[in-house]
């Protein structure tokens, strides 16, 4: 993420009007889904897709459910402890300030999601609501009225006194407007990348660890990737789903235009016997004041999570240190006793260390290599993107497959370097 433009500024300042096409390109591909039409235009080809985080994941399981022999590659696992998909939650939202494509996106995902949940008889979507309060400006909430209408969700203005008696464990003391987002919650990361993995193995798909780099070019084509051993894999199409390591592999073509900034995460241990800050009782909350912060309720026993959206200092995400900074720390504990002063001094019962894969504009790139015919590059979640794995999913697949075009804002030729 750029320093000093917090997610919603950049968000917000997209303009809305060429995402028409697109709008239509995932409502075709939703009915045609919907309804178990063929979606395999293509005889049946070999795509490697290299990253098994949210976005490569449910990229190749899209892909293998397209009819296409898949092979998943990543050097440490499914939402590995160093990938920007690791960790416990992230927030799932359609609050997107406006940006009708994202709105769309995040309900896609909504239904996407839960239908994964039957398929897996498991939990990984928390309905909590989402508890959006704006300290000044409130733009970025209400611009996002409209296009979540369009897609049959809701976000409903309550006054801060009206908030305070729903959430008693809250403060809302520097609050100016307050809105309830009731279909947004969190999701369980980690649990949810295997959970792809898993199942892309059992639908057919070949998953294999190891690193690798892309080999020499033949002409406009890759013709193969190398593995750490020295070994080669052909394929006929590649998709780089490589999260915050995107500029590592692709030095030339990527390079600034994606960086990686250390971000701190923090979980705060509740008094003994008290659930008002578990799920079921407490929302999901984002704070829009000077910073964007945010927290997530206690999930599997592990505390509360508090968070800052700013963006930090830029890493290297295999070798960076990944202990949680004083500075981290002191921010966490000043905002949660900001937010729910009961529990200004809970004891800090665990912390993580991830990093943003900040484009340069904060939005996400889904395009084909600029030299490279049969290449795709999927990245750019800026700290936004996990909650829309299972759209992108199906967006990379269509687009790899020729059914659907590269979107404006998702383009390569929009990057820029830092
Ligand atoms: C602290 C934090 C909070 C966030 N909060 C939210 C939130 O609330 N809501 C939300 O929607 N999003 C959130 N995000 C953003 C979201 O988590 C990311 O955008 C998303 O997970 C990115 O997924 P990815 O698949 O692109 O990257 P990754 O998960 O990093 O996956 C990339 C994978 O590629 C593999 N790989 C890379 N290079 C190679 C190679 N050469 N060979 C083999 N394998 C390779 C890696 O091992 C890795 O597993 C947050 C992110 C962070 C860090």
């Amino acid at each position: 993420m750029r320093a000093g433009i917090s997610r919603r500024a950049f968000v917000g300042s997209v303009v809305a009007a060429p995402l028409t096409s697109q709008l239509g390109i995932l409502g075709a591909l939703r009915q045609r889904i919907a309804s178990g039409g063929p979606t395999t235009p293509q005889p049946r080809e070999h795509v490697v897709v290299v990253g098994a985080g949210a976005f490569g994941g449910w990229t190749a399981l899209a892909l293998r459910r397209a009819g296409m022999r898949v092979t998943l590659i990543d050097a440490w696992g499914a939402g590995h402890s160093r990938a920007s998909s690791g960790g416990e939650t992230r927030v799932i939202r359609a609050v997107y300030g406006g940006v009708p494509i994202y709105s769309e996106m995040a309900s896609r995902a909504l239904a996407l999601w839960r239908e994964a949940e039957q398929q897996w008889q498991r939990q990984v979507l928390f309905r909590t609501g989402a508890l959006w309060m704006c300290a000044t400006d409130d733009a970025y909430v209400r611009k996002s009225i409209a296009p979540m209408q369009a897609v049959g969700l809701s976000v409903e203005q309550i006054s801060p006194d009206d908030a305070a008696r729903r959430y008693p464990q809250m403060s809302f003391r520097d609050v100016r407007t307050v809105f309830l987002e009731p279909e947004a919650g969190y999701i369980s990361a980690r649990a949810a990348c295997e959970l792809v993995r898993e199942t892309f193995v059992r639908e057919g798909g070949e998953f294999r660890q190891a690193w690798v780099r892309p080999g020499a070019s033949a002409g406009a084509r890759l013709p193969a990737i190398t593995l750490a051993d020295g070994s080669t894999l052909n394929a006929d199409r590649f998709v780089f789903a490589c999260g915050p390591w995107m500029s590592q592999i692709f030095p030339d073509v990527i390079g600034r235009r994606i960086v990686a900034t250390r971000q701190e995460v923090f979980f705060f241990g509740t008094p003994v016997a008290d659930t008002r800050y578990d799920f079921g009782v407490l929302p999901s909350w984002l704070h829009l004041g000077k910073r964007v912060v945010y927290g997530v309720p206690a999930h599997e026993r592990r505390g509360l999570k508090v968070a800052d959206d700013t963006a930090g200092e830029e890493v290297e995400p295999t070798s960076m240190d990944r202990a949680p900074s004083p500075a981290g720390i002191a921010r966490a504990r000043a905002i949660l006793g900001e937010r729910f002063p009961a529990l200004a001094d809970a004891p800090l019962v665990e912390a993580r260390v991830c990093q943003y894969e900040a484009s340069s504009d904060g939005h996400f790139l889904v395009d084909r290599h600029p030299q490279l015919e049969n290449v795709w590059l999927v990245g750019g979640g800026s700290g936004h993107g996990f909650k829309m794995g299972p759209a992108i999913g199906e967006h990379v697949a269509a687009v790899v497959q020729g059914r659907a075009a590269v979107h404006p804002l998702f383009a390569y030729g929009r990057l820029r370097p830092r």
